[in-house]
């Protein structure tokens, strides 16, 4: 058998001619097995797929395949440029690869079955190539291989921020509260990112969103106001929680600064777990400490307070009705508590109030995207190195929403 017929049978892509097979070191000294090959039959538009007459010729250029043992195998073929009535003069389309990529549809694909497996260095190192060409060909793999999203199914939304190179900078992810499928997400957390969001999927579908939970960040809350008109916003609970929490964290640090270089002081110092903690959490020497709260810090003991009764008031499964009670006794008790911040933590529960309330009708949470957060959080910390924003979607798209791409023998229709 010749080589050429053995290179035609290991390269199943159709439309494809193998010719001359030959071994090259590269400049890098790298050993390469080189198989030229071209496009067979009338060539074909690379943007819209019509067949259509050439333009010119260009120079040859190289594909990245599977390695052949510890061979690199690159494909190598001189294609023309086409003159298409639709798109016009544009490179013609090859069944190996996509027009910008310089790597195989087979090559592509393995990366990304590797990049749902494997760390950084078990991927540069396997498959020899840089770090960042990782992040444009899972670009690619997933744009592929992603499911279509049926929106006239979208009801509920979940929308929540993800930070990724250390903390500079953010992506805004959106995900449906009913499956908890990823459905978007951008670079950015203002109120014009999400307002992005609704403008790609259109009125129409805007108009289907009944239920919008997001945390207390106003930017979101504006975009949702602005463009979702049959929905209502709910406000995550642990967000609220959280606001409560903090407010605890500050009353002990000004405790603990008015204290400065007494005994006293030390004592406040080391509440802060204990303080923090839900209670079936607290350990017993915590539990010690917040047993003599009452008596050492009365400030700080109203806020915990205060921090445990709201939490309370989410724990305890109220109706409505009762909840609207609770957190306007809850609110108008922070207003009155002389703690500066609780006291803005009652406003802004005052402000946000019917959005804080459509949780005890609703149940809805984040937190269903805070779990795919953490799955998200950890695709991130894998896309360290990555260039852009968009080589870090892939890669929670790739991690989080059950893209499977396939290796090279599952690919079906091995060409003749
Ligand atoms: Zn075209």
């Amino acid at each position: 058998m010749r080589a050429e017929t053995v290179a035609r049978r290991l390269l199943s892509f159709p439309r494809l001619s193998v010719g001359k097979v030959r071994f090259e070191v590269d400049d890098l000294g790298s050993e390469v097995l080189v198989v030229e090959v071209a496009v067979r039959g009338r060539s074909r538009c690379s943007r819209c797929g019509r067949k259509c007459p050439g333009y010119d010729r260009l120079k040859p250029r190289r594909w990245r395949h599977l390695d052949f043992g510890a061979w690199e195998v690159q494909l190598e073929a001189g294609l023309c440029r086409v003159e298409c009535r639709r798109c016009g003069v544009v490179v013609e389309q090859v069944s190996w690869a996509e027009p910008e990529s310089r790597f195989t549809l087979h090559f592509e694909e393995l990366v990304g079955w590797l990049a749902q497996r494997c760390d950084k260095t078990a991927i540069s190192t396997m498959l020899r190539i840089a770090w960042r060409s990782v992040g444009t060909i899972l670009e690619r793999v997933v744009a592929r291989l992603r499911a279509p999203i049926d929106w006239t199914k979208v009801t509920a939304i979940a929308t929540d921020e993800l930070s990724f190179r250390k903390g500079q900078r953010y992506l805004t992810l959106v995900s449906d509260l009913e499956t908890g499928r990823i459905l978007w997400s951008k670079e950015g957390r203002s109120a014009a990112t999400l307002e992005a969001f609704f403008a790609e999927i259109g009125v129409e579908a805007c108009a289907r969103i009944r239920h919008a939970a997001i945390d207390m960040f106003e930017g979101y809350a504006q975009a949702i106001r602005r463009c979702l008109p049959n929905a209502t916003i709910v406000y995550d609970r642990f967000h609220v929680q959280q606001l409560a929490s903090k407010a605890v964290d500050e009353v002990r640090r000004g405790e603990w600064q008015r204290l400065r270089g007494t005994d006293e002081a030390r004592g406040v110092k080391h509440l802060r777990w204990a303080l923090l903690r839900n209670p079936w959490n607290v350990t017993p020497a915590e539990h010690e400490r917040l047993a003599e709260l009452p008596k050492q810090n009365r400030l700080i003991y109203r806020a915990y307070l205060l921090k445990e009764s709201l939490a309370g008031i989410y724990r305890s499964l109220y109706t409505t009705p009762w909840a609207k009670r609770r957190l306007n006794e809850w609110i108008a008790w922070a207003l009155r508590s002389r703690l500066a911040p609780f006291r803005k933590v009652a406003r802004t529960l005052r402000r946000c109030f019917d959005g804080v309330l459509a949780y005890f009708e609703t149940g809805y949470t984040t937190s269903r995207a805070e779990g795919l957060n953490t799955k998200a959080r950890l695709a991130t910390r894998q896309a360290y190195g990555f260039h852009s924003a968009d080589a870090v979607r892939a890669m929670i798209e790739l991690r989080c929403t059950g893209i499977a791409p396939r290796l090279p023998h599952q690919i079906v229709g091995v060409a003749g």
